[in-house]
């Protein structure tokens, strides 16, 4: 079975563009953020004990996720947010594995915000973290989503302190510069990994 190698930064760092130069350099990228936003409409036994957790209203009358009712119901009520991913998050782990089996590269990728806060770095043999600079960050962001300062500021100040997801990560991409950089790093990165 394949290396699984975790990919992970806090918002705005770059981790989606790293994950796409890994993909153009032919290594397969599992996007955990964005399968979870799938799994929740395709898994019945998932939609079921959703709708038992926040109520019918948590799937539209066309049976989809309604993400901004969740999103209103959990923000700012970490008990109920903690249940939520505890249906959540094993469903994906359950996903990521099965994708896994599929694969037949020698490495295969992970690309989750949440890598060290979830532990999952356990299951990788190696973790790459993309960092940048605060203000970086946040200018990133609020071009790419339109979102304000303080939308960001709250976002940046529910994650992991970039110091300590640092010295959890077996590789760092510090990604200050610019694309054709970041590119060149990434490379370098993942060929050497061994
Ligand atoms: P999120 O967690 O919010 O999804 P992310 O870590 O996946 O963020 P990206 O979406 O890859 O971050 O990057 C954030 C934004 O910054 C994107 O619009 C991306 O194109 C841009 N960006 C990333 N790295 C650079 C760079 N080195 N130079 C210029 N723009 C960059």
């Amino acid at each position: 079975s394949p290396k699984i190698i975790g990919l992970t930064g806090g918002i705005g760092s770059g981790k989606t563009t790293v994950a796409k130069f890994i993909e153009e350099f032919g290594f397969p990228v599992y996007y955990s953020d964005e399968r979870a936003k799938d799994i929740v409409n395709e898994n019945e036994d998932l939609k079921v004990r959703i709708k038992g957790l926040l109520g019918e209203e948590a799937y539209d009358e066309n049976g989809t996720y309604n993400r901004k009712f969740v999103a209103g119901k959990v923000f700012n009520n970490k008990n109920l947010l903690e249940q939520l991913n505890h249906i959540i998050h094993p469903a994906v782990r359950h996903d990521f594995e099965n994708w896994v089996k599929k694969q037949t590269k020698y490495l295969v990728f992970k690309e989750t915000a949440l890598l060290f806060e979830l532990k999952l770095n356990k299951d990788c043999y190696k973790s790459i973290l993309v960092t940048a600079e605060d203000n970086i960050r946040m200018k990133r962001v609020m071009d790419r989503d339109g979102k304000t300062y303080r939308e960001v500021q709250a976002i940046m100040e529910k994650q992991m302190p970039e110091k300590d997801k640092i010295k959890l990560a077996d590789c760092i991409i510090y990604n200050n510069t610019n694309l054709e950089d970041l590119k060149e790093i990434t490379e370098k990165i993942v060929f050497d990994i061994e």
